[in-house]
């Protein structure tokens, strides 16, 4: 703002801070308003209209006729006035007929005037008013004159909260002016169906406010809290804890780059000078922002916006006193939660029994949270656009994430049918946790080892609900993707040892970790994986292991010593070369050694594993196999390197079938190969957790499945209809003859005998 801007708001909230504390009612005070403004914006015209039963009403004028006060009305998105109202945007014209949204109404006298300016009145990021201005000439308005109509709005909507002129439920409509259920649709990251009130992560702060009694007061708060933010972005800097994925540094650089920008705390302070309290004057510089940002079309500057509000808020937030997210304030009912994006540890901050389904504005198949979530059954919809604009706090929503949608503000009827839906999927879910106890025995007498894949403490409790026969892949990597530094040995040993404890007599299969590629560490740098354009293909897994061994190492040890007195089992990701696998068991022996020569309590027994998910590594399976005691096919990663098709690519989740005759005689093809090794193999991967797919993989000799614990349910129950001699000698038809679609062919098999393979 400059000088005369600054003295021009001063004047007016002067003026305004008057009228705010007589004690005439709203309407006078409405009234006194618009004169004030008029005067001191040198206007013809000023006007304010408000919402009231979902229409914007004009309530109060200086220059249009007084008989339209209370009568003109229009829609949000109709006329000027709504379209402001429905985009939440400034509009500034110097003739107001030549704009497309235009609309004359003859009630009010406004042929005369040809300049217009009007802002919206906003509270909690909705329009509830607009304020407009209108002039003889046709002259735009000057940008100091536009932030000043801006200031007065923030004043207005306090005016208007406290005055109660519009209702709650009008305040409610949204941007959009809709009070009624609204669709949104994004990208499914975890599937399943969940309803509950929206709570943001971040919550947003209301400004109560805005008019300041003390200019030296409020500036003394935006310095602390100025401060405080710095402190809080050095302190991330340092710890690194900023773990929302890859591209942490670039967001930490600019949150870094704006928390000292002094551009952006002049702004604040003229702000202040102008008669605002901190959080409004905060408030009224980020709005300003947003508007110029608007201006520019420019993706990557949108994103930086983003981080500029990010910041704004957390400024707001220590400058009100509001810290500490959704999570510490504690989830009071059934919520789905709203976030840009979270970090694996930010959720896991949650009570599990509250959060019922995570929205997010971003976020990968990959991302960390979405693994963490999918681990812990909970649905996650991403790339929601408009997610933040469109969805308030409280609103109740729908989430049917097999479907991609969200339902905010939903009608009865299809509350109705998402209840019968949600009813059918928990009945469903009930019939199957009755199966606990049932043993995974086909018809012809055929014990099928099911087992869960688990990566978090509270996962091993998954094994007593589901009655599963193990942890057929317990991901090491989860416990260092949830850390906001790298696990120290003793952390790492008493999550494993737990596990194993927890785990009683039943087996758990460990695997070392599989980061680097898409699961990066903010606090593990591995130089030479940086940037990598094919990153599931790249520096991750057994390759990073080996390179940094001192990170094996200490897993290493961690494993064995948490295993005193039993047998440990564990293994290695991402093999492709014998080699590889015996450079990792070197580490392991060394530190046996070396934990028995210094007399450690270590394991009885280690037994060695290697997951299959690089194809070149089944070309050498003889030579790999009498050295290992199991081997587990990851089929996530495997049917991407043999489709050459990016698992985290949206476009190609469909394109290639888990059911096609390549994979599926690829892997009879690893299960031959082992006959005669004393090897347990087993899939691990997510097509092993449906019942069609599971029916294949046993049709191609495949007899121990490890998966999400939701799983085990559906395939007790589908191995216990299914006869594995006659899968077995039908698959072995179909491989040789493929059909068009085997898909269609095994699903119309499975039905006609009353196997159930929905
Ligand atoms: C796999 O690749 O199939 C697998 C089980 O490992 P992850 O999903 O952790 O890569
Ligand atoms: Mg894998």
């Amino acid at each position: 703002m400059s000088i005369g801007a600054v003295e021009a708001a001063r004047n007016i909230l002067t003026r305004l801070h008057e009228v705010m504390a007589s004690r005439s009612n709203a309407q006078t005070k409405l009234n006194t308003v618009v004169e004030v403004i008029g005067e001191c914006l040198d206007s013809e015209v000023c006007s304010i209209y408000l919402l009231r039963e979902g229409m914007l009403e004009l309530f109060a004028t200086r220059g249009l006729a007084q008989e339209a006060v209370h009568v003109t009305r229009m829609a949000v998105g109709e006329g000027l006035v709504g379209t402001i109202a429905e985009e939440i945007e400034t509009l500034n014209l110097a003739e107001a007929t030549a704009h497309p949204d235009f609309m004359y109404r003859p009630e009010t006298g406004e042929e005369k005037f040809h300049s217009f300016a009007g802002v919206p009145i906003v509270r909690r990021e909705r329009a509830v008013g607009v304020l407009s201005v209108q002039h003889v000439d046709p002259r735009g308005y000057a940008d100091i004159e536009i932030e000043a109509l801006q200031t007065v709005a923030m004043v207005l909507s306090e005016l208007i909260h406290n005055a109660d002129l519009v209702d709650e439920v009008d305040s409610y409509a949204g941007a959009s002016g809709q009070t009624g259920p609204e669709q949104l649709r994004g990208l499914t990251l975890v599937k399943g169906l969940a309803s509950g009130v929206a709570v943001y992560h971040q919550p947003r702060i209301t400004i109560e406010h805005v008019v300041a009694e003390d200019t030296e007061a409020e500036r003394a708060r935006v310095i602390m809290a100025f401060d405080k933010m710095r402190d809080q972005v050095e302190r991330m800097a340092n710890q690194a804890e900023f773990g929302v994925g890859g591209e942490h540094e670039e967001v930490l650089a600019t949150y870094k780059m704006f928390a000292y920008d002094e551009g952006w705390t002049r702004r604040i302070n003229e702000a202040i000078d102008s008669g605002l309290t901190a959080e409004a004057a905060i408030e009224r510089v980020q709005q300003r922002t947003r508007m110029r940002m608007r201006q520019i079309d420019d993706p990557l500057l949108a994103d930086r916006m983003h981080d500029l509000e990010d910041l704004s808020n957390r400024l707001l937030r220590i400058v009100s006193g509001q810290l500490g997210t959704a999570a510490t304030m504690g989830l009071r009912s059934d919520a789905i939660l709203i976030a840009r994006n979270l970090g694996p540890a930010e959720l896991l901050e949650y009570d599990r029994r509250r959060l019922k389904g995570v929205l997010l504005e971003e976020g990968s198949l990959t991302s960390h949270v979405v693994i963490v979530a999918r681990a812990m059954g909970i649905p996650v919809l991403g790339r929601v656009r408009g997610l933040r604009g469109k969805v308030r706090e409280g609103d109740p929503l729908l989430l049917d994430s097999d479907q991609a949608t969200v339902t905010i503000r939903a009608a009865a009827g299809q509350i109705e049918a998402f209840e019968t839906r949600l009813g059918r999927s928990r009945e469903r879910q009930a019939a199957y946790a009755a199966l606990r106890d049932v043993v995974p025995i086909s018809q012809d007498g055929k014990r099928i080892t099911v087992m869960i894949n688990a990566g978090l403490r509270d996962d091993v409790a998954n094994l007593a609900l589901t009655g599963a026969d193990g942890i057929g892949l317990f991901r090491t990597e989860f416990q260092f993707l949830v850390s906001a530094t790298l696990p120290a040995r003793e952390r790492q040993t008493r999550l494993y040892r737990e596990v194993m404890e927890s785990a009683g007599n039943k087996p758990v299969m460990f695997r070392t970790v599989d980061i680097g590629g898409d699961k990066t560490l903010p606090y593990l740098r591995h130089d030479d994986g940086e940037g990598e354009e094919n990153p599931a293909m790249g520096w991750r897994a057994l390759r990073v292991a080996l390179e940094r061994d001192g990170l094996l190492k200490v897993q290493a040890r961690a494993l064995i010593e948490a295993a005193a007195g039993r047998t440990l089992n564990v293994m290695f990701p991402m093999v492709s070369e014998p080699w590889e696998f015996e450079a990792a068991r070197k580490v392991f022996e060394g530190q046996l050694e070396f934990l028995r020569s210094r007399r450690k309590r270590v394991a009885e027994s280690i037994r060695y594993g290697v997951m299959l998910e690089v194809p070149a590594l089944a070309e050498q399976l003889d030579l790999i196999a009498p050295r290992i005691q199991f081997l587990s096919i990851g089929t996530n990663d495997l049917t991407q390197f043999l489709f050459a098709a990016d698992r985290a690519n949206p476009k190609l989740a469909e394109r290639y079938d888990w059911l096609s005759p390549a994979i599926l005689r690829y892997l009879r093809r690893v299960v031959r190969s082992l006959d005669g090794y004393n090897v347990d193999t087993t899939v691990c991967g997510e097509m092993g957790g449906r019942q069609l797919e599971a029916l294949a993989l046993i049709g191609v000799g495949i007899e121990r499945l490890s998966i999400t614990p939701a799983s085990v349910g559906p395939l007790k129950a589908m191995i216990g209809q299914c006869n594995v001699g006659e899968i077995r000698a039908a698959m072995e038809g179909w491989l040789a003859n493929p059909p068009k679609n085997l898909r269609q062919v095994l699903t119309d098999w499975a039905q006609e005998r009353g196997i159930s393979v929905d």
